[in-house]
């Protein structure tokens, strides 16, 4: 019996694409992959570049609301796995698929693996619904597959046993070398970033991406505000591929037609790769996006106000600014006044998919 790998988004397709090479490379434990549907598009093209086509490609539930989402995403992997009947799910993360996943194995009294498990922001409004969603994960896993020492030490302060843990270092980091190894080789995998990197001109290109839903049309307002201030005030290019929710909208209103802002819809995984790599300086509220800048050495904004990846901020490398305009400028200026911070490993060292097949290899 196969172990099934649960994936909807497009960071859930990143960071389990090693889980899912690692087994195959190793030959003895077969695995299958649930496609949830929730994002259909985003992440396509890395499972193309990968070879790794979805075992189980499921439609996106219609669906009016978070509820009603997560309820017929769990009733879709729900009828996968009854045919299939795995030894185990492994779900990645804090998405309705990564919940979805879970429950629908828990029903079915299936073993669940959870990767990235134990990011706490200890605020459940701040990311909603995904700091519930992980706390959620959290109480029904069998393995919990943690990305730094802080996320192991947040699981035993929740009685979580020590033997239930491994650290493995966040499986973004896998990815991301893979992929720069591929990129360095093959340089038009990234092609689509060309035109936004050859925009800036000779300035400084500052990168930034928003998507969390606490981000609110004021909150939206308040960034765009602050970027576009970034861009006049200390003369950078800034390129912003957007997010395709719908309050996107209002930055595309706000920013569109300014000589200085590049608007673009989301980018395939490679151009965003090659985007970063050519940015001085990165502004978001992605998670991945924090954990990829650290490990490729570039300074980040945080437009949140709080969060659970504390390393980069400790590390001096990444700092919270909220959606406070000022805030923004003032930090931006002085990350572009000093050189690039050193690439850091504080989110891994890009083996943590072999430390999961082997954990789940030794105990099936
Ligand atoms: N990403 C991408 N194209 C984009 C923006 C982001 O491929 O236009 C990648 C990015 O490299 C990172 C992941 O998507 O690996 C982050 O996903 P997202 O910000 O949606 O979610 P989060 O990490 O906050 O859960």
């Amino acid at each position: 019996m196969p172990v099934l790998v649960v994936a909807g988004t497009r960071p859930e397709i990143i960071k389990l694409l090693p889980v899912m090479q690692t087994a195959r490379a190793r030959g003895d434990m077969a695995v299958e992959l649930c496609h949830s549907g929730q994002h259909a598009d985003l992440g396509r093209e890395i499972l193309n570049a990968a070879g790794v086509v979805p075992d189980h490609l499921l439609e996106r539930p219609q669906a009016r609301d978070t509820a009603a989402l997560l309820a017929g995403l769990q009733a879709n992997i729900g009828e996968v796995i009854n045919r299939m009947k795995p030894r185990a799910v492994v779900v990645q993360g804090d998405t309705a698929t990564t919940l979805a996943g879970a429950l629908a194995a828990f029903h079915r009294q299936i073993p669940i693996a959870h990767v990235e498990a134990g990011l706490r922001s200890h605020d459940l409004a701040s990311p909603w619904p995904e700091e519930g969603y992980r706390r959620m994960v959290s109480a029904i896993a069998r393995w919990h597959f943690t990305p730094t020492p802080a996320a192991t030490e947040a699981l035993r302060r929740e009685n979580v046993a020590q033997e239930a843990i491994t650290h493995t270092g966040n499986s973004v980091i896998d990815t991301l070398h893979w992929a720069v190894s591929r990129l360095d080789a093959e340089p038009a995998l990234g092609g689509e970033a060309a035109r936004l990197i050859e925009g800036a001109k000779g300035r400084n290109l500052v990168l930034a991406t928003v998507h969390r839903r606490e981000a609110d049309a004021q909150a939206l307002g308040r960034i765009a505000c602050g970027i576009r201030r970034l861009a006049e005030e200390t003369g950078c290019h800034v390129a912003m591929p957007l997010h395709p929710r719908a309050e996107s909208e209002i930055l595309s209103e706000a920013l569109s037609g300014h000589p200085q802002i590049a608007l673009t819809g989301p980018l395939a995984y490679f151009a965003f790769l090659q985007l970063m790599r050519a940015s001085r300086l990165i502004l978001t509220d992605s998670g991945g996006v924090q954990e990829e800048a650290a490990a490729l050495g570039r300074a980040t904004l945080v437009l949140r106000d709080v969060t659970e990846r504390p390393e980069a901020i400790a590390a001096g490398t990444a700092v919270l600014v909220g959606h406070d305009p000022d805030l923004m400028l003032a930090e931006a200026r002085a990350a572009l006044a000093r050189p690039l911070p050193a690439p850091s490993d504080v989110f891994g060292d890009g083996r943590a998919g072999q430390r999961i097949v082997e954990v789940l290899a030794r105990d099936l």
